[in-house]
């Protein structure tokens, strides 16, 4: 997930949204303003912790681009986050609601830390000091926050909390990703690996290979690898491998799904309580149908991207898979369904929280799925269709149909 382990992902994010807004016939000042988020606020963050020490931790908002509306993205915490990945993380979170056809652009915020390492105390004081610290930029028509890697839906209830005592207010709608019982939306927690799932059948259905009995390896065990195992099972395919940050398991007969869930904890980590691991190297080299990376970034490059024996790549992750490896996987004709599409259920459902808070009015699972199964098919019709139409990988198809929209929109303001 981080710039550290990944070969420059700001720098490469830049070529490719350049490279769409040139395919498209946009202005060079609109890829120039494109390719940068247009405000990154830096902040320090002391905490006091438990040992009655003091803590001085740093963290970002980035805010890519508002022309089509309130900048919208999760916020991580991680040892590695960097205000390079931040930054490039807003960028794929703009082109992500551009893809999926939601009235957002992107922003992304996260804090250096370790909360594997951190009491639930140190972890509510650093949260609500963060939202303080960036109280002035953020809020429900400005940028709205949501979970990330390592944060989750209590860290969302402080956060909230802590912007509705500043506005004095309630403002549920400052945030998403919250329990369901402060304004969370049903099937949030889920709607990732929804989303991913709702991928993998139309990527089958355009292999024309039944989901039954396919062959899925999935990268990462946590929020979204763990839904995706689960789901996977439950509708026939065969989950062959799944792995964490410790190492992988594999079984060409099929993995016990039940069995790893019960065993996990709460980071995604289960490996460890089983003999006979494999690397996560291995693990991608595997034979399979569809190969989900849901880790994260930078794990399929120029190295192993032909030795994968997948014959779909679908990202759940950000960032999993390199230009150059890219290149080569669809060259050799592996289908990609990217991370900016493949990913997008977890902000979909973000949104249809902020519309019920909005209104006021909460909507059963049933509907919620409904409307995140309309959003998905036709947002991977639309980048399918212009994939097709203009002869490119479906990375670059992505980034078109996500370039298009913030561009007409810059537009339309008259901003260039
Ligand atoms: P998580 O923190 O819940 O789980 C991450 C998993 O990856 C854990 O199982 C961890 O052990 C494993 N992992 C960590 N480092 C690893 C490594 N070097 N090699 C292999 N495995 C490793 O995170 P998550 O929410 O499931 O997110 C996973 C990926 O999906 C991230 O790239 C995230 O940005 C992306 N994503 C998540 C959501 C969401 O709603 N959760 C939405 C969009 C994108």
């Amino acid at each position: 997930m981080s710039a550290k382990h990944e070969p420059n992902i700001l720098a490469s994010t830049q070529q490719l949204v350049k490279e769409a807004a040139r395919r498209l016939g946009f202005s060079e000042a609109m890829a120039e303003l494109l390719e940068e988020p247009m405000r990154v606020l830096k902040v320090r963050l002391p905490v006091k912790m438990d040992d009655g020490s003091v803590a001085i931790f740093t963290g970002y908002r980035a805010q890519h681009n508002d022309a089509v509306g309130p900048t919208k993205g999760g916020v991580r915490f991680h040892p590695d986050v960097t205000e390079e990945e931040v930054k490039a993380l807003s960028i794929w979170m703009s082109l992500k609601c551009g893809i999926v056809d939601l009235p957002y652009g992107g922003g992304k915020g996260g804090i250096v830390c370790d909360p594997r390492r951190m009491s639930s105390g140190e972890l509510e004081r650093l949260s609500r000091g963060y939202v303080r610290a960036i109280s002035q930029i953020v809020g429900p028509t400005k940028d709205i926050p949501a979970p990330d890697v390592m944060t989750n839906s209590q860290i969302m209830a402080w956060m909230m909390d802590e912007y509705s005592r500043i506005r004095e207010f309630d403002a549920p709608g400052f945030i998403t990703g919250k329990p369901l019982v402060l304004g969370g939306s049903r099937g949030r927690e889920t709607a990732t690996a929804q989303g991913v799932v709702l991928m993998i059948r139309e990527a089958v259905r355009c292999l024309d290979m039944p989901l039954e009995g396919a062959k899925v390896i999935v990268q990462g065990f946590g929020n979204a690898g763990s839904y995706l195992a689960k789901f996977m099972n439950e509708a026939g395919a065969l989950v062959v491998g799944i792995s964490d940050e410790h190492g992988a398991l594999y079984d060409p007969q099929g993995l016990n799904v039940g069995e790893l869930l019960d065993r996990r904890d709460s980071f995604g980590s289960v490996t460890r309580l089983f003999p006979n691991t494999i690397t996560n190297a291995e693990l991608l080299e595997k034979p399979c149908d569809i190969l989900v990376p849901a880790a994260v970034a930078g794990q399929i490059t120029e190295r192993n991207a032909a030795n994968i024996r997948a014959k779909a790549v679908v990202e759940a992750a950000n960032g999993p898979t390199t230009m150059e490896a890219t290149r080569i996987l669809a060259d050799r004709g592996v289908l990609i369904v990217p991370d900016v599409l493949a990913s997008a259920g977890g902000v979909v459902v973000s949104y249809f929280e902020w519309v019920q808070n909005n209104q006021g009015y909460y909507w059963d699972e049933d509907e919620v799925s409904r409307k995140l199964e309309q959003k998905m098919k036709a947002s991977f019709e639309r980048v399918y269709g212009i994939s097709r139409q203009r002869n490119v990988d479906m990375r670059t198809a992505a980034y078109m149909a996500g370039v298009r929209r913030l561009a007409e929109a810059i537009k339309y303001r008259g901003w260039i």
